[in-house]
């Protein structure tokens, strides 16, 4: 029984293999290519950054996926300069959409998180090209008193060759394999919490001593970056709540301090509204229309997600849930337009329309 059900499993994998095959084999064929792109284009794209740079050699790949090098950033801007795209910053967009001017081949550049290395390697970049971007900041990330677990997790695991968490269990993590399957591992329990620093705490409450805080904070933006950057109309500083929390998990009147109390502490800062917001992690699992009502309800005027996807006019009515395409280290600049137009066609089976 257990072998019958083995091998239908096995052809079925196997069909799907040839069906993938088959796909990427159409995609390659450049007039059916146009046809999908003409389909799925909308009026642009809203590209997803976190880290500009070069990864350091021990790097997880989880953490890896991160970064984008200034080598790429400066080409693929240069090549989609020379296809006829333009960059819009993320209020055009909103005018964009609510004024229902009809565009198309934009781009807007976000990056999340708040990382110094967008001010440092990011920004010059981007201001050479007259290419505006926003940039939204986890507040508690650059003040530097919550943990950003993936890198805690990451030291952790590089660190040692025995894993001996809170509860007594002992895990071996002698190899890369079994320390990148440990990160996505530990990754997915710590993302089941409405707060995955608390629970990263907890699991690894034997660690606490090794863990500093201060190396982690700087990673980020201080304030004075923020506000540097700030003063530049190229750059838009949005909101990416106080502390990257999962907000679908968390209880109503949590949802709203995240978000309302990460607008307050950044108007202070920039003695401007901010009006975008990206959510923590941003997808099916991490955010639901609830947490987007609590968003319209404070008053912002977009949200970006982690769904992958273009913008089309239909987005005027989901201001608040803005797919994104993710944009990652490529051989060569021209794949991007497969990232913009034929990937997420395939992974959202040719529906275009991305919305929560
Ligand atoms: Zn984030």
């Amino acid at each position: 029984m257990e072998e019958n059900k083995g091998l239908i499993k096995g052809r079925s994998v196997q069909k799907s293999n040839v069906m993938k095959v088959y796909i990427k084999r159409l995609l390659n064929n450049s007039l059916i290519k146009r046809c999908i792109e003409g389909y799925n284009a909308g009026i642009g794209s809203v590209f997803m950054l976190h880290r500009v740079g070069s990864p350091a050699s021990r790097v997880l790949s989880g953490n890896r996926n991160m970064f984008v090098s200034p080598e790429f950033l400066e080409e693929t801007i240069s090549y989609l300069k020379s296809k006829g795209f333009s960059f819009i910053s993320i209020d055009e967009l909103y005018e964009t959409l609510t004024r229902k001017k009809k565009f198309k081949k934009l781009i807007s550049f976000t990056l999340d998180d708040g990382y110094l290395d967008n001010y440092v390697e990011a920004y010059p970049i981007f201001k050479a090209y007259n290419v505006p971007f926003t940039i939204y900041v986890t507040t508690s990330f650059i003040e530097g008193n919550t943990i950003p677990w993936w890198f805690a997790l990451e030291d952790i695991l590089n660190n040692s060759d025995l894993l001996e968490l809170e509860d007594g269990n002992r895990i071996s993590i002698s190899t890369l394999a079994e320390k990148e399957h440990a990160f996505f591992k530990f990754r997915e329990v710590l993302l089941t919490e409405g707060n995955p620093q608390k629970k990263f705490e907890q699991l690894f409450v034997n660690y606490k001593d090794s863990i500093d805080l201060q190396k982690y904070a700087k990673l980020f933006l201080n304030w004075q970056n923020i506000e540097t950057m700030n003063n530049d109309p190229l750059v838009t500083i949005g909101a990416h709540t106080i502390s990257h929390p999962v907000l679908k998990r968390l209880e109503g009147p949590a949802v709203t301090a995240e978000m309302n109390d990460a607008n307050v502490i950044l108007q202070q800062h920039l003695q401007k509204p901010v009006e975008h917001i990206a959510y923590p992690f941003g997808g099916h699992v991490e955010i639901n229309k609830e947490v987007i009502e609590h968003a319209a309800a404070i008053g912002y005027k977009t949200g970006v997600t982690t769904l992958s996807g273009n913008v089309f006019m239909t987005h005027r009515n989901s201001l608040l849930s803005l797919p994104r395409i993710f944009m990652y280290e490529m051989d060569v600049p021209q794949k991007i337009e497969d990232a913009m137009f034929q990937n997420n066609f395939v992974t959202n089976r040719g529906k275009r329309i991305i919305k929560l």
